[in-house]
């Protein structure tokens, strides 16, 4: 491969800028051995944004990310910025980003390393090189549903949120579910909650309905109720989950603790247009920053998920995932992930060169 990938980069606040530059080079170091060649830019979004331009999503920042193949987001937030107005906090820049670039499908994989198995609460056995991918609709259902509102009724105050979903945006869903599981292991699991819920059934019959463009994937449906007690049972069970916005952001969390720490989760969320937005799952942990502890693995991951899934190199991905997975094997830890057992103790900077020289 020798064409050109534009990926746009936006460290963000507190650890942001830390995690970021040793993703950024096993990023290019990755796209150098595999011939292609990437166009890297730099931008400001979140508080750093908000001090520089006085807005947390300045539009040459919404303009760059659309414009580009894929972007890459530290996170944002943090305590300088906790008084502003709610509307211009910093977290509105990640809120914007998300709309601007219209990402419908949050990819978050649930990936345990078999040497940290020991991290997760559940007894390592059930989760040893557990690798589940969880797809969580992100613009549609519970969240964003009208009418929704606070109101008088009676005598009392009452709240109300509407749960809908159109055809097209569950089958806009559940396409990303079957393309993805047949890119795995061809096992779909669609969760919903059809035995009380009108929209459950009517997401049930388009998801059976776009089944039929997927004869080689093996579909399965369970209510959320169910799943949430599968996935702390028999997590290895599922291959891909697709599911709605609020069972998908209550279901991904459960998946997450599975795997123990916070910084080695990576995530991804992709648009229509095919660009892709890429972070870990942490936020800009104040408590840590500037002071080289934070682990930058769940960046680095996140990179392999952009390679796998916007740019469509497998091999860069494999390639990254295989350095991390030899580190973590070597006993190499940050401080988030270190059991104490003798491990060798790095830093951030340390953890990123370690990787790159696996590549
Ligand atoms: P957090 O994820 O930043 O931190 C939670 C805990 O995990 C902290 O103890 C932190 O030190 C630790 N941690 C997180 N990432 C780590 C890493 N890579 N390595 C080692 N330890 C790590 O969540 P929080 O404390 O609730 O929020 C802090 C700030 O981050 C807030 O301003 C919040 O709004 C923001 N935030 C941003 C995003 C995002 O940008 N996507 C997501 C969550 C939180």
């Amino acid at each position: 491969m020798s064409d050109s990938k534009d990926i746009y980069v936006l460290p963000g606040d507190g650890i942001g800028a830390e995690v970021m530059a040793p993703a950024v080079a096993v990023m290019q170091a990755a796209a150098e051995l595999s011939g292609c060649r990437l166009q890297v830019t730099e931008g400001l979004v979140g508080g750093v944004a908000i001090d520089a331009t006085g807005e947390p999503l300045p539009e040459a920042t919404l303009a760059a990310a659309q414009a580009a193949d894929a972007v890459l987001l530290g996170g944002v937030g943090g305590p300088k910025w906790d008084d502003l107005p709610m509307t211009q906090r910093p977290e509105k820049g990640l809120l914007g980003l998300r709309q601007g670039l219209g990402l419908f499908a949050n990819l978050r994989p649930a990936l345990l390393f078999g040497p940290l198995a020991a991290a997760s609460s559940l007894k390592p056995e059930l989760v040893a090189d557990l690798d589940i991918l969880i797809i969580r609709e992100l613009t549609g259902g519970i969240y964003f549903g009208e009418p929704r509102g606070v109101e008088q009724r009676d005598n009392e105050r009452v709240g109300f949120n509407t749960l809908v979903y159109s055809e097209s945006e569950i089958e806009r869903i559940a396409r990303v579910g079957f393309d993805l599981a047949q890119k795995r292991n061809r096992r779909l699991c669609s969760v919903d909650k059809a035995n009380v819920l009108e929209v459950s059934q009517l997401w049930r019959e388009v998801v059976n309905r776009v089944h039929s463009d997927y004869p080689d994937v093996e579909l399965s449906h369970m209510y959320v109720d169910n799943a949430a007690m599968q996935l702390v049972r028999e997590p290895k069970q599922f291959d891909v989950i697709v599911t709605g916005n609020m069972f998908g952001d209550i279901l991904s969390d459960v998946a997450a603790m599975l795997t123990g720490s916070l910084g080695m989760l990576p995530s991804a969320s992709l648009a229509a247009s095919g660009v892709g937005l890429y972070e870990p799952v942490h936020g800009t942990a104040p408590d840590i920053a500037g002071r080289d502890l934070a682990n930058p693995l769940a960046t680095i991951l996140s990179v392999a998920m952009m390679y796998r899934y916007s740019l469509g190199m497998a091999e860069a991905a494999d390639r990254i995932e295989a350095a991390v997975a030899s580190c973590l094997a070597e006993g190499y830890r940050t401080a988030d992930i270190d059991d104490g057992n003798g491990r060798k103790r790095v830093g951030t900077r340390a953890m990123g060169e370690l990787v790159l020289a696996r590549l």
